[in-house]
């Protein structure tokens, strides 16, 4: 076959494959034109799927009576002037595109009428070509009904899932946009459900709607880090927004706290200047800000914006725009995970005991500004002895908050007191810890508490990097075999770095040199195959120098079953008390439960 021009309707709808791809494709591109209109109200209204229609209305500046034509033309646009433009795009949309995309799949009708124009217009659009005009009165904005989609287009048809299905992706989009903008009244109905937002510009109401009040509530704002979390204002905006101004980025929204974990990733809401955008790396910093948190295999809920100047980012990078390039993906990678971090580090909260009500931010255990006036805020002054038994040894009775710690000299690293005093009482079953605190009982499970405290220790030291490594005065000769040699020779310096040196000796002999400082009393040879085979492992996300150090640290734990002296139990507490995060151990799991006074009275039926 010679070479032929594709005819224009064919070289549009081949194009428009790029753009819409399914239903919620046409909803997206629809309800972004309704907010770069400045709509303060979107109404998406869908059947069949969306294949049979999907209609979007919008209360916002329209399209003038005389460009209604033009805004079905490939390229045209109305946010686009000069190239100088394409650096720093402030729309949604920009490449004008969407409008034809749709026309050349699907049949479209437009009632629309301009801000300023007396008369709107209604147009029925086929094929791309705009069929039938006239004049109406309409009201100020505009409606786009889109029928019949990929009816001419097979190939495209085939691929789209069940009505319910495509309608789900769609509930799905729209909800991310009520997200981004909580200031816009969304309104979605789908056959018999529906959804509405407030438009309230309240991003925990937005929130409430999209999920449930009880999630709502469950949000720990990222731009007030001491707050109260509620009346949450929308992102950014003036002193909600969290200021890494120095940085030019700035991180906003509402994170879950570590209680309200979720299965997968779809929970994961991000916005880069509240264009919603799909991003490993954004997904990345915010689990890696969770590292210690959550269980393996259990994810976040998150709405998050993180704006930048427009220069900063590209947003031209992807047909459908979903996905954007930053100019320095490690800045905004570092203000996402600090920002998530340092809110997680003040609020993360004691697991209460099932059934025990009130989420995490009952009485006691809220960080900051939870304290009753029995409980000093701020007991914990000097620097902490990292899981220095001997020296920190205090009676296991000494009554409450004698500001233990204070006589030591150092301010170099103040821990976060997320942990209220605690006041040690004793042991049970050999593995668990009885302890009295604020608001209650405390039940301290010794080998996830020590794991936590070897684990924040080993790192410290690494840090430090003073003697945190005990030479061995007799090297202990250990044989590796193929695989572990493998993991040694490519992990081998993660190691040396948290302390463990170790040598080849000819064939599959190693000597161990020296071991990290937490493991002066363990068998080193024990903990180094132990650490490889961990290494061995997939390392899900986390980085090799914490799957290390989480190994060698939980080797040098305490074990459950091991009977502890009074002094042991007592040092324990304080050392759990002083961690960044005392309340889960490194792999997640809590390290104390809490059964609160309340909770006490209830069960005694003194309430
Ligand atoms: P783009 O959004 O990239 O400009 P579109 O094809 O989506 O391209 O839309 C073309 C033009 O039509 C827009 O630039 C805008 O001027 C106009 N337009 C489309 N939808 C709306 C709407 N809901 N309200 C006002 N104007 C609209
Ligand atoms: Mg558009």
């Amino acid at each position: 076959m010679p070479i032929r021009l594709l005819s224009e309707h064919m070289a549009s709808m081949i194009a428009a494959g790029e753009v819409i791809e399914r239903p919620a494709s046409v909803v997206k591109e629809l309800v972004e034109n309704s907010l770069d209109a400045g709509a303060t109200e979107i109404s998406v209204e869908v059947s069949g799927g969306g294949s049979e229609r999907i209609r979007v209305s919008d209360n916002g500046s329209g399209i003038p009576y005389d460009e209604v034509e033009l805004a079905f033309q490939r390229f045209a646009t109305s946010k686009l002037a000069d190239p100088d433009d394409l650096d720093a795009i402030a729309t949604l949309g920009f490449r004008g595109e969407a409008l034809p995309s749709i026309a050349s799949v699907a049949r479209v009708s437009v009632a629309t009428r301009a801000a300023g124009e007396d008369t709107g217009a209604r147009v029925q659009v086929n094929e791309g070509e705009a069929v039938d005009k006239r004049p109406d009165g309409v009201a100020r904005g505009t409606t786009i009904t889109v029928s019949r989609l990929f009816r001419n287009v097979p190939a495209r048809r085939k691929f789209l899932r069940s009505p319910a299905t495509e309608t789900a992706h769609i509930q799905n989009l729209v909800a991310r946009y009520a997200l981004a903008y909580p200031e816009v009244a969304f309104r979605l109905t789908a056959g018999r459900s529906s959804m509405s937002t407030p438009g309230s510009g309240s991003l925990r109401e937005a929130m409430a709607a999209v999920h449930s009040l009880a999630v709502a509530d469950g949000m720990l704002d990222l731009g007030t880090p001491d707050g109260d979390g509620y009346g949450g204002g929308g992102y950014g905006n003036g002193d909600g927004g969290y200021g890494y101004d120095g940085a030019g980025v700035a991180v906003s929204g509402l994170i879950s706290q570590p209680s309200l974990d979720r299965a997968n990733r779809g929970h994961m809401s991000f916005f880069v200047n509240r264009r919603w955008v799909q991003s490993r790396m954004l997904t990345f910093a915010l689990e890696q800000a969770y590292r210690g948190f959550l269980k393996e295999r259990r994810f976040p809920m998150a709405a998050v914006n993180i704006e930048l100047p427009y220069g900063a980012v590209d947003v031209n990078a992807h047909p459908a725009k979903t996905e954007v390039r930053f100019r320095n993906g490690d800045r905004v990678f570092s203000a996402l995970q600090q920002a998530a971090r340092e809110v997680l580090t003040a609020h993360s909260p004691v697991h209460p005991l099932r059934g025990d009500g009130g989420g995490g931010h009952s009485g006691g255990n809220g960080g900051r500004g939870g304290s009753s006036p029995f409980w000093p805020s701020e007991p914990f002054k000097g620097q902490p002895t990292w899981g220095d038994g001997d020296r920190d040894g205090r009676g296991g009775y000494g009554g409450y908050g004698d500001g233990d710690g204070s006589g030591e000299a150092g301010t170099a690293l103040t821990p976060k007191q997320t942990l209220p005093m605690l006041r040690a009482l004793g042991q049970i079953q050999n593995t668990y810890i009885v302890a009295e605190g604020p608001d209650g009982m405390y039940l301290i499970d010794q080998h996830a508490a020590h794991e936590r405290v070897m684990f924040e220790r080993i790192k410290a030291d690494a840090a430090n990097s003073a003697g945190m490594s005990q030479a061995l005065m007799e090297p202990v000769m250990v044989e590796l075999d193929e695989r572990r040699r493998e993991i040694l020779r490519a992990r081998g310096d993660t190691l040396a770095e948290l302390g463990m040196v170790v040598e080849p000796f000819g064939g599959d002999a190693h000597l161990i040199r020296a071991v990290p400082v937490i493991l002066t009393d363990a068998d080193p040879a024990r903990a180094l195959v132990e650490a490889l085979d961990d290494m061995g492992q997939s390392a899900g996300g986390e980085s090799w120098f914490d799957r290390a150090a989480h190994s060698l640290a939980c080797h040098a734990a305490i074990r459950a079953g091991k009977t502890l002296a009074p002094e042991e139990i007592a040092a324990l507490t304080r050392q759990l008390e002083r961690c960044e995060q005392p309340h889960t151990c490194p792999h997640g799991r809590p390290t104390l439960i809490h059964l609160s006074g309340s909770r006490l009275e209830r069960e005694f039926g003194r309430r």
